[in-house]
């Protein structure tokens, strides 16, 4: 089964097969990189880019560090899971990966 992915409203929204699965406001926990704390605490204010490897969906996130203020574009960090029931979101810190996803919006998978 294909796997839906698209940026709704300006990009505030990441939609997967139709449902909305993160958003703008959202606070994540970034294990790596973003900044110099650990974990930074990244408050999401746009997506750049939304991508699939298999079930996986993943995401770069523009936003700030609300501890430090630090701003920028994460790397692919996970947003969560397709499973058979729907979507998983992540909790938890997020933690990068080096690559991109071999699919990016679109999902050709
Ligand atoms: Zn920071």
């Amino acid at each position: 089964m294909a796997t839906r992915l698209r940026l709704l409203d300006d990009a505030a929204w990441v939609s997967v097969n139709d449902d909305r699965a993160a958003g703008v406001s959202e606070v994540w926990p970034v294990a790596d990189s973003f900044c110099s704390c650990a974990p930074a605490w990244l408050a999401v204010e746009a997506f750049a880019d939304v991508g699939a490897d298999g079930r996986r969906v993943e995401a770069r996130a523009h936003g700030h560090c609300v501890s430090c203020g630090a701003a920028g574009t994460t790397p692919w960090l996970p947003v969560g899971k397709v499973t058979d029931e729907g979507f998983a979101a992540v909790s938890g810190v997020r933690r990068s990966r080096r690559r991109s996803p071999p699919s990016d919006r679109g999902g050709q998978r």
